[in-house]
């Protein structure tokens, strides 16, 4: 038997119950990071309590939500847009249950993918439900009642995260829903009324609100997307009121009660008032918890910080040595490709390499209309640090795609150190921010200052366009202000 550089015993094919890394969770964590250990060489196993791979983002998550963004877009786009280009769509009406299926087949494509990549990788998947008996050794219980023992030199806990939960509003999988059903409901809502004024919230409020829904968001604190540049943010809450959300900020929800299928909520805002508001299906999207139920860890020895995540090293191993954690389950921002960046970084110091992920360049994205799409410091982070700093912003008003496309809505801005011109953070609202970010991440992982995106050509006319005005803006010579 083999030993890698950082301790993991590399075992050989015929110890079928013995393997070199087992991965629990097959979320981006858990089935990106095992895939990488097989292609190093190692031996993996990674077991799934769920049916389907893919865990959280691809079930009930990420590829779900977009699925139906995209649709729910393409239908409120032929409502208030198509007649403006030209297109006269006589008798639209919307087929929800066939909206439904193609973002179900949109996910069983992806996460049959996964059972192929295992295959093609050499990663053995275990179904069932894994509690750790030991730091080596793994009981996996299947949905029949039937277990067997595995044991591994690495064991890494993807498990993941759960939806939080209001004491006062409990779920009831009808009229309280958490993100989960919110991505099938089997009609359209009158009036949904959203908890919590995140990123999830947003976006399943914007499917149900294009559908035809009456959507009311109510958010603890008096802004959207904590954290997030507070201009950009604001900028996000203007497009969305003109959309016809309704914001309630700076309140809480102080109870609630179920009847007649009919939601009614007590609200209380920022100076004590109270009022009421009646809803026909209330999601509650206040944030996610890690999951770790049933799993064993803190018997062996794993230890949590006050939040219920697994305390972890800055190699992702936990208290107790040999057994890891990733992904959503560890501090962090709750993301599908911080928990993959994760996976990989684990998967290679496993093998003896040298992972690293670089936690000062995770890009967020809200995938509203428009969308919002960040990275780095915002200038509030920016000006709390103490840094001298520069800013540049560029309107799509001004970006010639964005005026083809008819979406001028939004505008980019680029904060760079003053001394040293480097890119400290790229906050973007309007078309495809999501794609746009791609080239910002870039620039920052590369140490770029605002002048070599500024000096960087860019194909015209292209939306990105705008992110190359707003570097040269950060030395008030965009050519097109
Ligand atoms: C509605 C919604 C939209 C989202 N959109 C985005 C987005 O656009 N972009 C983005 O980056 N992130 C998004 N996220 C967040 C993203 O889904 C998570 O950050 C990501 O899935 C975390 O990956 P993970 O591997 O840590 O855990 P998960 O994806 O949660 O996977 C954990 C897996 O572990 C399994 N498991 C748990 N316990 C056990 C056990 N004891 N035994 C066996 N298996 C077990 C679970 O069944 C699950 O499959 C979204 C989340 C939601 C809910």
């Amino acid at each position: 038997m083999q030993i890698a550089e950082c301790g993991v015993r590399i075992g050989s094919m015929a110890d079928t119950q013995r393997f070199d890394v087992l991965v629990i969770g097959a979320g981006p964590g858990g089935y990106v990071g095992a895939i990488r250990a097989a292609q190093l060489g190692l031996r993996v196993a990674c077991v799934e309590k769920m049916p389907t791979l893919g865990g959280t983002c691809l079930n009930i998550g990420c590829i779900p939500s977009k699925a139906l963004l995209d649709s729910s877009e393409w239908f409120a786009q032929a409502h208030s847009k198509f007649a403006h280009h030209g297109i006269v769509c006589d008798g639209l009406r919307l087929d929800l249950p066939a909206m439904m299926n193609r973002k179900d087949t949109v996910v069983q494509g992806l996460t049959h993918g996964i059972v192929g990549l295992f295959k093609k990788n050499g990663v053995i998947s275990l179904q069932g439900h894994a509690r750790l008996l030991d730091p080596q050794t793994v009981e996996i219980t299947a949905d029949d009642g039937t277990s067997q023992t595995v044991q591994s030199g690495a064991i890494v806990i993807a498990t993941g995260s759960e939806p939080i939960s209001l004491p006062s509003l409990p779920f009831d999988g009808d009229r309280v829903i958490s993100s989960t059903e919110a991505l099938s409901l089997p009609e359209v809502p009158q009036r949904l009324v959203v908890i919590g004024g995140g990123a999830i919230g947003l976006e399943l409020g914007s499917v149900w609100l294009r559908l035809g829904a009456k959507v009311t968001v109510i958010e603890l604190l008096p802004r959207l997307i904590p954290g997030t540049d507070t201009q950009i943010a604001s900028a996000l809450q203007r497009a969305l009121t003109k959309q016809g959300f309704t914001f309630i900020l700076g309140a809480r929800v102080t109870q609630g009660a179920v009847q007649d299928k009919q939601v009614t909520l007590t609200v209380e805002n920022d100076k004590g008032q109270r009022s009421e508001l009646t809803a026909d299906r209330v999601l509650v999207a206040v944030g996610r918890k890690p999951y770790t139920a049933g799993l064993g860890a803190a018997e062996v020895g794993v230890v949590f910080d006050e939040r219920g995540r697994i305390v972890v090293d800055k190699h992702y191993q936990t208290s107790v040595p040999g057994v890891y954690a990733i992904g959503d389950v560890i501090p962090g921002p709750m993301l599908a490709h911080k928990a993959e960046e994760e996976g990989v970084a684990l998967a290679e110091r496993l093998a003896g390499r040298a992972g690293h992920v670089n936690y000062d360049v995770i890009p967020g994205v809200v995938y509203t209309w428009p969308e919002v799409a960040t990275v780095g410091l915002s200038e509030e982070a920016a000006k709390s640090t103490g840094i001298d700093y520069r800013v540049g912003t560029f309107s799509f008003l001004a970006n010639g795609r964005a005026r083809c496309m008819d979406e001028a809505e939004g505008m980019v801005k680029v904060i760079a150190e003053t001394k040293s011109d480097r890119v400290l953070g790229i906050h973007i609202i309007g078309p495809r921010a999501s794609d746009l970010i791609a080239e910002a991440v870039l620039a920052m992982e590369f140490g770029a200052a605002a002048e070599d995106i500024a000096r960087t050509m860019h194909a015209h006319p292209t939306l990105p366009e705008a992110l190359r005005e707003a570097a040269l803006n950060v030395d008030r010579r965009s050519r097109q202000s």
